[in-house]
Formats: structure tokens, C-alpha cells, sequence
């Protein structure tokens, strides 16, 4: 039996193998990696990684791990094509490997806007551990960081840099900040933190040209409407694009990711997909949906894990974030970002909360530094039924107790 094969050692990869053994499948399990080393999580890449490079402590596993659960690690190996017909999966150097079952947990890479000069040696990305190091150690010689993109991973960035003296400037195209995934009023809280940590904001401007001299180092960008900024590190963090060209190549459906039903299943019952890269049937909203988050990685592993070892499975699980800003950490339970009416509390302490409705029902709560009422949030969206907006104002928005 070849057993499972998985392409991609991922936050989703890695747990996809975990959780097959923890739900006793028996057959082999196979990964092929195109990063060198073992399987590590990527939230700490904008964190505390790209301040202290401790590789150790963002490992999923120890090798150790690997060998005694018998998952076979092929890394650095490229999959480069699927033969449906024959079951094999072809990789870069020669190599062909047969499944049972394949998923694809591919992950997703970042967006390059057609932006002139990004090729400039000291324009950076942010989405693998070896662009950490190389951010780390550019960081120690450069004074001014440009970071391109108001997203969650250019903002963790922008914090980093801020605490450790640097100038930053961040330059995002949409009027407010990580404005596909939270609500105005958390938006304008976080543009006002960051203001106060030292970092200049342009917002609603785009970069039309990173500047070069002689050397073809970038020293600043030009911005649409004429004016420069000046700087000697450029972040781009302008958001991912799902990788999908093996399932497209391989003939299946591709749209925003790599479709599949609500059990992660593709058009071909031996292929599944998880993750950054997967299009999945959302069985709440009746529609495809693709996230982008550790949360959706894990579960979509475990759902799949179960179904391989012949138990009903589909996610459904609640969706939620997180994200670490130098001391605030803003945690999102819940889909808001078709909401048509948002709360915005502040509590006595400080601590800031954002309910968001749709036709008076809840959809999602943004918190920053409040992990219990996070924690009520999840289990109060988990409610039969839902939550309206009505019976949250009775009880003062207070809903920490729900959490025992
Ligand atoms: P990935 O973890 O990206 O793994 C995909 C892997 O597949 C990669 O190693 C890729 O190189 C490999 N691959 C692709 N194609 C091939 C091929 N053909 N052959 C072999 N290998 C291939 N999420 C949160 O929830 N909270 C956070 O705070 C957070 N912070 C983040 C910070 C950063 C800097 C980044 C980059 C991401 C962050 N995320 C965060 C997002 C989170 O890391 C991803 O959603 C998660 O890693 C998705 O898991 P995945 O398995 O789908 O993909």
C-alpha cells in the first residue's frame, strides 16, 4: 500500500501526518517539502523569530518525531506534477511516488504588484523562515524600513522594527489598515497604537515605483500621487496567492484555490486539499470560502485525518485569528467581513472589543488583550440558533462570564 501522501510540510502538512497517526492509520505516510529542513509554523516569522532566529523553538517536531511515527520527510524535493491515472506524484529531481490518497497542503506564496524596482536587492518578502533570516540581518545594518502593505504580516513587521529603533513607514493602497479582515473601528484603534509606536502611516496611497540609484539598491519609493519616502529596507507585504499549479495542471477546478467540498475532498474522490491553498465549501455560509490562518490549516488536517480513518468528517469548525502587534494582541472569533453593523466597546481598563452583526446577528468579536472574552466569543458563536445584537445590549455586551 503507498498510503498517504501529502505535498506541502506546512503548519497543515505537518498536522495532516500528526493527526493521521493520532487517529491510528496505520499505512505509510509520506511529505514532500520544497523548504529545507523540518516542518516549522510561520506566525512566529513576523514575531519573535525575526527578532531572536531561534529555529529550534519554531520547529512543529524534532526529527525524532518523524522517525518514531513513521512519517517519511522528503525535503528540499519540488512535487511537479500528478499522474491521476497511474496514482504517482512526479517531483523535480526524478523521482516518482505512488498514493492511495494525495493532499495537497501547498500553501500559498506572496502577490507581486506590478510594481517597478522590486527586484532591488533590499526588497524583501516575509513568508518563509529564510526570509526571516535574511530580514533579521538586514535590519541590523538598515535605519529606515518602507514596508508596502497595511496587512497583518507588513504590521507585525512595522512593530518589530519600530521597537528596535527603526524608522518605519508603512504604505497601504485601502483607506485603513488589515482592512479585509477586521472592522473600521478596530482599524482606526490599531492606526492609532501604531502612530503612537513611531510609525508613519500612508494610507489610501499606493507605491508606484521603488526608487533605485547606480547600485540597484532601492533607496525609497516614489507613491502614486507624486510623493517620496526615503529608505534603505522595502517590505513587501502586499497578500497571497494560493498555490493551485499542480491541481490545475492535473485538470481539477481552481478558483480563489483549489476547490473542494465541505470534507476538503477534491473532484477527484484520491485527492483532498487543505490550508492557505484550498477553496472549500463552507457549510454556515453555503459558499466557497478559502482562509488563511493556522486555525484553518489545523482543522482542515484533522478533518481530513478523521475521514482517512473511516469516520464522518466535514469542517465546520468557527474560524478565528490572531495577531501580535509589539503588546497587543487582537484575536478575531468568527467571519466578520460581511457584517453590516458593528459595536465598538471600550472597556473601563482600556481593553477594546468590536461585535460585528449581520441583520442583528452576531458573526465575529474583535478583541485586543483579552483572551478570556476571545475565549466566551468562540463558545457564543458556537450557540444554536446564534446571537442577536439585542440579547448581547441586555446584558451590556458583557459576555466573559459565558466563557465557564
Ligand atoms: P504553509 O504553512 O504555507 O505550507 C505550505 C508548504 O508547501 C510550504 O512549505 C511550501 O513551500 C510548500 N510547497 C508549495 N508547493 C510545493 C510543491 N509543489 N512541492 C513541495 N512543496 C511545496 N496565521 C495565524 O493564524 N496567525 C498568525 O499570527 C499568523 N502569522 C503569520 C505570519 C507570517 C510571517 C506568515 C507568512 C503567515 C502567518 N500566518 C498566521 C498564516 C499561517 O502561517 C498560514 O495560514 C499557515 O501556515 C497555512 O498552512 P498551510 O499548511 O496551508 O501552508
Amino acid at each position: 500500500k503507498n498510503g498517504v501522501v501529502i505535498v506541502g510540510t506546512g503548519q497543515g502538512g505537518f498536522q495532516l501526518a500528526a493527526s493521521l497517526r493520532q487517529e491510528g492509520f496505520q499505512d505509510a505516510i509520506t511529505m514532500i517539502g520544497d523548504e529545507p529542513g523540518l516542518p516549522y509554523q510561520r506566525p512566529p516569522l513576523s514575531k519573535t523569530y525575526l527578532k531572536e532566529g531561534r529555529v529550534e523553538a519554531i520547529q512543529l517536531r524534532p526529527e525524532s518525531y518523524y522517525e518514531r511515527n513513521g512519517i517519511r520527510l522528503i525535503s528540499p524535493e519540488r512535487a511537479i506534477r500528478i499522474d491521476r491515472a497511474a496514482k504517482t506524484v512526479e517531483t523535480l529531481t526524478g523521482g516518482s511516488i505512488g498514493y492511495d490518497h494525495l493532499v495537497l497542503a501547498t500553501g500559498a506564496r506572496n502577490v507581486i504588484p506590478p510594481i517597478p524596482g522590486l527586484e532591488a536587492c533590499n526588497v524583501h518578502q516575509l513568508r518563509t523562515a529564510a526570509d526571516a533570516d535574511n530580514l533579521r540581518s538586514a535590519l541590523v545594518s538598515t535605519r529606515n524600513a518602507i514596508v508596502i502593505g497595511g496587512g497583518f504580516i507588513g504590521l507585525e513587521f512595522a512593530a518589530v522594527a519600530a521597537s528596535s529603533g527603526h524608522r518605519v513607514t508603512v504604505v497601504e493602497a485601502a483607506p485603513r489598515l488589515m482592512s479585509r479582515a477586521i472592522s473600521p473601528d478596530m482599524s482606526e484603534a490599531f492606526r492609532i497604537f501604531h502612530g503612537e509606536l513611531g510609525t508613519n502611516l500612508y494610507l489610501g496611497c499606493s507605491v508606484a515605483e521603488v526608487l533605485r540609484g547606480d547600485t540597484g539598491r532601492a533607496h525609497g519609493v516614489r507613491l502614486s500621487d507624486g510623493r517620496t519616502i526615503e529608505g534603505d529596507l522595502i517590505l513587501l507585504a502586499a497578500g497571497i496567492r494560493p498555490n493551485t499549479e499542480l491541481a490545475e495542471v492535473a485538470g481539477l477546478a481552481v478558483s480563489n484555490g483549489i476547490v473542494v467540498d465541505a470534507g476538503l475532498v477534491s473532484q477527484d474522490p484520491d485527492i483532498s486539499s487543505l490550508g492557505d491553498c484550498a477553496a472549500f465549501h463552507d457549510l454556515e455560509r453555503n459558499c466557497q470560502l478559502r482562509l488563511e490562518s493556522v486555525q484553518a490549516a489545523t482543522d482542515h488536517a484533522r478533518t481530513i485525518a478523521r475521514r482517512l480513518t473511516g469516520k464522518a468528517a466535514q469542517y465546520d469548525a468557527l474560524p478565528w485569528f490572531w495577531s501580535d502587534q509589539a503588546n497587543w494582541k487582537l484575536q478575531i472569533a468568527g467571519l466578520g467581513h460581511d457584517a453590516d453593523d458593528d459595536v465598538a466597546i471600550t472597556r473601563p481598563d482600556g481593553r477594546k472589543l468590536v461585535f460585528r452583526f449581520k441583520v442583528g446577528k452576531l458573526l465575529a468579536v474583535e478583541t485586543v488583550n483579552a483572551a478570556g472574552e476571545h475565549m466566551a466569543a468562540r463558545q457564543l458563536l458556537r450557540y444554536p440558533g446564534g446571537v442577536t445584537a439585542e440579547a448581547l445590549a441586555a446584558r451590556d455586551f458583557d459576555i466573559s462570564g459565558l466563557a465557564k
